[in-house]
């Protein structure tokens, strides 16, 4: 099992999708995560856009999210 990924600054559990969207923002070898508010705050976008990019990913076929 993996250990489950909580974000650094509110250590709230992440799943999969956030977890894969903190990739693709930050690259593949980010030691800190970031919860999907806590990531939006850091981007100054907010959390719809984000949820908005998963489905693009997603829609692109990237393995990083379910
Ligand atoms: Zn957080």
């Amino acid at each position: 099992m993996e250990k489950p990924i909580k974000c650094c600054l509110c250590e709230s559990q992440l799943d999969k999708n956030t977890v894969g969207l903190n990739m693709k923002f930050h690259g593949r070898k980010i030691t800190k995560y970031f919860c999907i508010k806590c990531l939006a705050a850091h981007l100054d976008i907010s959390v719809e856009d984000l949820l908005a990019k998963i489905e693009d990913f997603k829609s692109q076929g990237c393995t990083l999210f379910e």
